[in-house]
């Protein structure tokens, strides 16, 4: 059955509202399609449709469809579309069936299916962070590698392994791309090989890291004929959304899946490619003709999102993009009415700029914005604190995106417990009622108690109790048992429900999503471009990378926009900042300030000295332990390596630097003091009351837990 044999209302709800090119990248015929486009035209809601639409046309059952993305937070998103096109379109096609989720997400459920049979009785175990086992090849192959060598060296190694780099390959593959690295690369290549043998075999059992999870997965397929025909049987069409940040590993793994077949729907847009430093490449977007010569390529201009104001500054800042993503620019164009002129703001410091923006959210709110419509984006998730203090301050509710776990915190992880312990409701009990009697007790009054932190802990029931009424809303058969594992599948995947206040993220959590109102803060050169960035040198590939998060930030926006800067970082600070580089010719403060690109400060702490007896260090590994090799020690230095085990991986997670999750003297400080409750803790210089309440429960566990 193709689309002219679809009935014509089913053929009217699945393409009727969309434009040309997009109806003909939803109804191409089963194959390889590909559709290239800017933000906000449509990609992800072409794809949903497409998916409708195979389902539909009978080319494949829902269940045998799989979507793929690269964020948990973005399969979130598109779970949520083919649920709400299930409901709306009335069609009768269970696109909530297709399964959506990420590539780590699928390898890992593939493996866990798979393993037995392609390995045997011995088990796997999955390495959440490789720090402990590079720290123990890199003492082996006699390299002193300091805390931040370490740190490098594993992501020489995530990056060789996503970019399908084996350590005999390492040194070769470095020079032919011309890639900085932190240490000489046959040493590099010597610690990667120590590693990979170091991981092979702990306790009989298999440690593999979420690389190898997808190299597995990619090799259990490709060797074995029985467990490729299996899987292809089980999954027969393939879509990926924001394939511009596809790693040659993940290429391998959709190979595996695909075989010689062709059913596989790509769509992306290399000017948001905002994950090159992971290995991340625009390539197979853009050569995607070239694999598949008979593809249906669709390109779509139209931006449906933003308003023509928005759309041209988003086209402006773009247009200046240099490098290998300038070829592929698309011009867009914005479809909705006209809205306000960005703005441009520079405030003395961040205080007053988190002011400023506060006041203006205020405004919006009251002019009839929903505060769930508005957003704060900046760079790095630890510019959340001001804003965070300065919306409480105006009594704004607000939620941080990617920094901090939904399902982590505390009273959401007691109402799981709660909810598993509940009694099962009779027939006649509705769930949502049940479920709001279990979180009583734990805290959701009817009315909203007052103190910021009680207030906090009510507004995360509340928003638990109300994702239970959506999830009965769309599946009004749903049990408890059957409730209890949906969560526990959110809570793998972090998608937390959608809490009814401005939304605070980083850039690179705001792929992908949108807002009536956004505000870009923080646009000063240093922070976006990020100074390590700007050690690349002006032109550089990072640097162009950092233009490209601008690009995202201001394509999130689909009418108000407001970008701003501080001067200083705070009051009474030297105020030797400048508006960021991209804004230049841009911003008209920005251009009339134009003293030329400023020098990217190198960061450099003053002389490392003892802990213990204060003289100057000078070997890296005192360096390393902050005290003379021959000073005794009060620290517990296992807690401290399982504390940068775990900054590694959270720092990850957030797709930030470590330091931001917490500086090496923090760490230091809490391996030598073991604070024991939430009072200690807070009592160390570094930790305020928004990493207490974000990382807090996971540091004093560890600590409880020190061996
Ligand atoms: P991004 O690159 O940011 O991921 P995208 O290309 O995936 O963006 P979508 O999120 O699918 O874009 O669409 C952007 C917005 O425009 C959504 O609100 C979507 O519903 C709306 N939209 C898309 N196509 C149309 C259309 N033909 N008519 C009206 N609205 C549309
Ligand atoms: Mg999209």
């Amino acid at each position: 059955m193709d689309a002219m044999t679809l009935e014509a209302p089913v053929t009217s709800a699945l393409v009727g509202d969309l434009d040309d090119e997009q109806r003909e990248a939803v109804l191409a015929p089963r194959g390889p399609v590909c559709v290239l486009a800017g933000a906000g035209t449509g990609k992800t809601r072409t794809i949903t449709r497409r998916i409708a639409y195979l389902v539909a046309a009978g080319h494949v059952a829902p269940g045998q469809v799989l979507a793929v993305t690269f964020t948990s937070r973005a399969a979130g998103e598109m779970r949520a579309r083919l649920r709400s096109l299930e409901q709306d379109a009335g069609l009768g096609v269970a696109t909530g069936a297709v399964q959506a989720m990420t590539f780590h997400a699928a390898a890992r459920r593939q493996l866990h299916y798979f393993w037995p049979r392609v390995v045997g009785d011995t088990g796997w175990e999955l390495l959440d962070s490789k720090f402990g086992v590079v720290a123990t090849a890199a003492s082996r192959a006699s390299i002193q590698a300091s805390t931040d060598d370490v740190r490098d060296l594993a992501g020489e190694i995530e990056w060789a392994k996503s970019s399908l780099i084996s350590p005999e390959g390492y040194a070769a593959a470095v020079a032919k791309v011309g890639r900085d690295i932190p240490l000489d690369a046959a040493k590099i290549a010597t610690v990667y090989a120590g590693y990979e043998a170091a991981k092979a075999r702990r306790d009989g059992t298999t440690l593999l890291d979420f690389d190898d999870l997808l190299l597995h997965t990619a090799a259990a397929i490709e060797n074995d004929p029985a467990v490729a025909a299996e899987f292809r049987d089980r999954y027969r069409c393939f879509v990926v959304d924001e394939y511009q940040d596809v790693t040659p590993l993940q290429q391998r793994v959709l190979n595996a899946w695909l075989g010689d077949r062709d059913d596989l729907t790509v769509v992306g847009d290399a000017n948001q490619t905002i994950y090159s430093f992971t290995g991340a490449t625009p390539g197979y977007l853009l050569d995607f003709s070239r694999r598949f010569p008979d593809a249906a390529v669709v390109r779509l201009e139209r931006d449906y999102r933003s308003t023509p104001q928005v759309v041209s500054l988003a086209n402006r800042v773009i247009a200046a993009a240099r490098g290998r993503m300038a070829g592929s620019r698309l011009q867009l164009v914005g479809q909705r009415d006209p809205g306000p002129v960005p703005t441009f703001g520079e405030h003395p410091d961040e205080v007053a700029e988190a002011a400023a923006v506060a006041k203006a959210i205020r405004t919006l709110i009251a002019a009839g914005t929903p505060p769930s419509e508005i957003a704060v984006l900046y760079r790095i998730n630890a510019q959340s604190e001001v804003y965070e203090e300065a919306l409480t301050e105006a009594g704004i509710a607000y939620q941080v995106r990617g920094g901090e776990g939904f399902f982590t915190r505390q009273e959401i992880r007691q109402s799981l417990v709660a909810l598993q312990r509940a009694p099962d409701p009779g027939p006649d009990d509705p769930l949502p009622d049940v479920v709001r009697a279990v979180l009583e007790p734990l805290g959701l009054t009817a009315e909203p108690p007052a103190g910021t932190k009680a207030r906090e802990r009510w507004e995360a029931l509340s928003a638990l109790a109300e994702l239970v009424d959506e999830e009965v809303a769309v599946r009004p058969e749903l049990d408890m048992r059957a409730l209890l594992t949906e969560l526990r599948q959110r809570a793998d995947a972090r998608h937390p429900p959608v809490v009814q206040g401005v939304t605070l993220a980083s850039l690179h959590a705001a792929k992908g999503l949108e807002w009536d109102a956004v505000f870009l803060v923080g646009l000063a050169d240093g922070t976006l471009p990020i100074s390590h960035a700007l050690t690349h040198g002006a032109d550089s590939e990072p640097v162009e990378e950092e233009r490209r998060l601008l690009y995202v930030g201001i394509t999130r926006a689909r009418v108000y926009l407001a970008l701003s800067w501080a001067l200083a970082r705070t009051p009474g600070g030297r105020q030797g900042r400048r508006p960021s580089r991209f804004l230049n010719g841009v911003a008209p403060q920005a251009s009339a300030t134009d003293a030329g690109p400023s020098k990217p400060r190198r960061q450099r702490g003053p002389a490392p000295r003892c802990r213990v007896c204060n003289g100057a260090l000078s070997t890296p590994t005192s360096i390393m332990l902050r005290r003379c090799e021959t000073c005794p020690s009060d620290i517990d230095e296992q807690l401290l390596a399982d504390l940068k085990e775990w900054r590694l991986a959270t720092s990850k997670e957030m797709g930030v630097p470590a330091y931001v999750v917490f500086t090496d003297n923090t760490l230091i400080a809490i391996a030598e003091t073991l604070p024991a409750d939430e009072a200690a803790l807070v009592a160390i210089p570094g930790i305020g009351a928004r990493k207490l309440e974000q990382f807090g429960p996971d540091v004093l566990e560890l600590v409880r837990n020190r061996g």
